[in-house]
């Protein structure tokens, strides 16, 4: 898997984000000879200008959900303008009358943005599911779960090969016990990414607005036995180098190494590339 963007809410160029990196939310994973991409931040623009050379290409994007922060970079995602391309696009969190043609339509609209839905050349289909469903894909498994985010979000599991890993932003925890759908959906997984936007001393600030602390990642990868837990969705106050103070602090709490060799805990940064 390849890390395009790992910031939450908005994107923030600057140097002191330099090495963490400023786009949002965007996961390349490939595996079992499928490429597959979680969410359409502003990552998912340099990911698009590297696709895009190897045309033609069949690429599913799966939305957490349809917030601007996961969605913002869809219009720039190159190969959406080759017609010989085909880009499937995957949501669970909606519900009547919102579908996720109705949502990108509506992100594709003047006067917020210049041209409509029509100037995508790709053959483009939009599939709706039911959050808790199992989605069928190749010879890949993949299990989904809700997650606690204002409007609703989806957690993601994929499994290949005996190896997992679980996909696990937005979403906010609860302080008095953990999330039973998420333990159960990351339950031994071999990497779990985990919406570590906030520290548990600065969430009581943040109370209902939707997201979790890099604290709780600790305590639902150990509850569920997760072999590396990526920190993900960096708050746009956490500059590079309050996140260097953040990866101190985690590996203290996760030292040591996984059975897959990787690190307990990892810092996403733009650019990383784990292989479990
Ligand atoms: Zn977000
Ligand atoms: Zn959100």
């Amino acid at each position: 898997m390849r890390f395009w963007g790992v910031r939450g809410s908005i994107s923030c160029p600057g140097a002191e984000y330099a090495r963490y990196g400023g786009n949002t939310s965007c996961l390349e994973v490939t595996a079992g000879g499928r490429r597959l991409i979680f969410d359409a931040g502003t990552g998912i623009r340099p990911l698009g200008l590297e696709l895009a050379r190897h045309a033609p290409l069949d690429i599913d994007i799966y939305f957490t959900h349809t917030h601007l922060d996961h969605i913002a970079g869809l219009t720039f995602f190159a190969p959406l303008f080759d017609e010989r391309n085909s880009v499937r696009m995957w949501a669970g969190h909606l519900k009547p009358p919102n579908t996720l043609k109705a949502v990108v339509k509506s992100l594709m609209k003047a006067p917020l943005y210049p041209v409509s839905l029509e100037a995508f050349r790709a053959s483009i289909k939009f599939m709706e599911f039911k959050v808790g469903q199992s989605l069928a894909c190749g010879d890949l498994t993949m299990r989904t779960a809700p997650l606690n985010h204002p409007n609703g979000a989806t957690g993601y599991r994929i499994d290949h090969g005996g190896k997992s890993i679980c996909y696990i932003t937005d979403t906010e925890h609860r302080v008095d016990r953990r999330d039973v759908a998420i333990i159960d959906l990351c339950r031994k997984a071999d990497v779990m990414i985990y919406d570590s936007s906030y520290t548990d001393e600065e969430y009581a600030r943040y109370r209902g607005w939707g997201h979790s602390t890099w604290q709780e990642g600790v305590r639902v990868a150990d509850a569920a036995d997760v072999g590396t837990l990526v920190i993900f969705h960096h708050d746009p106050s956490h500059d590079d180098a309050f996140m260097d103070g953040v990866a101190r602090d985690a590996a203290r709490r996760r030292p040591g190494s996984a059975s897959s060799g990787l690190p307990r805990v990892i810092v996403a940064h733009e650019g990383l590339i784990i292989a479990p």
